[in-house]
């Protein structure tokens, strides 16, 4: 973890958010190339969980909503963790089903009793700051997807079985954040609530555990040894959940969940039916039965499939001596598609490499153009780090045979190309 978390700093892909001020527990930002990795993640699952199959529609709310959608979904009263504190010299918090004993595990101090404490950030909407102006900021996109609900059976032809999907900021308080970016304090999530017919939710239950495992091997490239599916015990399902599984990853710190899915009933409807007074049933144009769906969802955090990606992607090449560090990031995910580079700064040689740069970026390829100038290998080795899968080399031969090399990063096999040919050549490798 400590080589994938320095990397990210070196080469731009996350930083301690306000760093120049000593940085905040449980906050990043994301840097040029973590921009675009996340950006292919979250455009990588949309295509897969909304373009691709029909049955899904998208949707945007927002991060504030009525503090009445939060009592009613039971995050006011049941969205707390257990809190210890020590009271012994570090006075640190701890989440309580966290630790073992009653010991502090930093010094050893005691722990001083549970307590609940409620993980949604509070704020006020307007300029008074009482009790009737409180709002909290969404610790979960799925809310929003329950109170639109009938605006999206009413506005669209939609017919359960039918998912919303959305993709969005989330904040919790976390207790302990932790881990780099696996645990944070404002993430990222893409949540996707499937409405299907009471009775049918096992089946889709099985459907999307599938759907979603099978999305990080193939799409994603990640080692299926690394990946599981873990059913929650009865004690640890969530307040509305009728059955729970996580698609667990293999972290240096242990497994961990990547990605929850859980079979949530009518729960979300039917709180919502209860205390907004309105009502939220589905009416089977067909058998013109009345009903409120029940719910299937992946949830998921961004932030936390490329900490995957990356720590799945992260290997050291051993060469003459030194170990530089190769990304195997998947074709799909990879921040950088091709790099470009001229052999060398002089003029004539620049000329040819910006035409190349050019027609690869028209063609939709995501490029990076470098002419340091430094040797070809270390430049290739700059890519390797940041994962990117294939480079272009324009030397003094393009002149005459109207030809590049073609690198690729994991075999570091070479291909001379003509030009005329690299776009389709390059195409056919994605
Ligand atoms: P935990 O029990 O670990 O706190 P949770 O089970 O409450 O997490 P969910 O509510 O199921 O988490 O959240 C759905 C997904 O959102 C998680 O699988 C994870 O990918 C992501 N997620 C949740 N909390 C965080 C966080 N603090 N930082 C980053 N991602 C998060």
């Amino acid at each position: 973890m400590e080589k994938v978390v320095a990397l990210c700093k070196r080469r731009g892909f996350v930083f301690q958010s306000s760093e120049i001020y000593g940085g905040v527990s449980g906050l990043y930002d994301y840097g040029p190339y973590g921009v675009q990795l996340k950006r292919n993640l979250r455009d990588l699952w949309w295509r897969h969980v909304v373009d691709l199959r029909g049955d899904v529609v998208g949707l945007d709310t927002t991060i504030l909503m009525h503090p009445e959608v939060w009592v009613a979904s039971g995050h006011v009263q049941n969205f707390v963790d257990p809190l210890r504190q020590c009271e012994g010299e570090c006075k640190k918090r701890w989440r309580a089903d966290h630790v073992t004993g009653d010991r502090c595990p930093q010094c050893g101090g005691p722990l001083g009793e549970v307590r609940m404490f409620n993980l949604m950030f509070k704020t006020h909407i307007g300029p008074v700051e009482d009790s009737s102006s409180v709002a909290y900021l969404r610790p979960e996109t799925a809310q929003g997807m329950f109170v639109d609900f009938k605006n999206v059976i009413n506005s669209m032809r939609v017919r359960v079985p039918f998912g919303i999907a959305q993709q969005g900021r989330s904040f919790r308080n976390e207790i302990t954040p932790g881990n780099f970016i696996f645990r944070v304090r404002e993430f990222e999530q893409m949540e996707m609530e499937f409405f299907v017919k009471p009775g049918e939710d096992e089946e889709w239950f099985e459907h999307w555990k599938e759907e979603r495992l099978r999305w990080y091997t193939d799409v994603l490239g990640i080692d299926t040894e690394k990946l599981r599916l873990r059913d929650h015990g009865v004690d640890e399902k969530a307040h509305y959940a009728k059955a729970s599984t996580d698609i667990e990853y293999s972290f240096p710190f242990g497994w961990g969940e990547l990605e929850g899915i859980a079979s949530r009933t009518d729960f979300d409807l039917r709180a919502h039916q209860e205390h907004s007074g309105q009502d939220l049933t589905y009416l089977d144009p067909e058998s013109n039965e009345r009903y409120l769906p029940w719910v299937i969802e992946p949830a998921v955090g961004v932030d936390r499939i490329l900490i995957t990606c990356l720590l799945d992607a992260y290997d050291e090449d051993e060469v003459k001596g030194e170990t530089p560090v190769v990304l195997r990031l998947h074709k799909n995910t990879a921040p950088v598609q091709v790099a470009v580079m001229p052999l060398s700064k002089k003029e004539e040689l620049i000329g040819p490499a910006r035409d190349v740069l050019d027609s690869l970026r028209k063609a939709g390829l995501r490029v990076e153009y470098d002419q340091t100038g430094g040797n070809i290998g270390r430049r290739y080795r700059r890519q390797d780090e940041i994962g990117t899968p294939f480079c272009v080399t324009i030397d003094f031969d393009t002149l005459n045979d109207r030809a590049v090399t073609i690198r690729e990063r994991d075999s570091m096999e070479q291909v001379r190309v003509p030009i005329a040919e690299l776009v389709d050549q390059l195409q056919a490798r994605y």
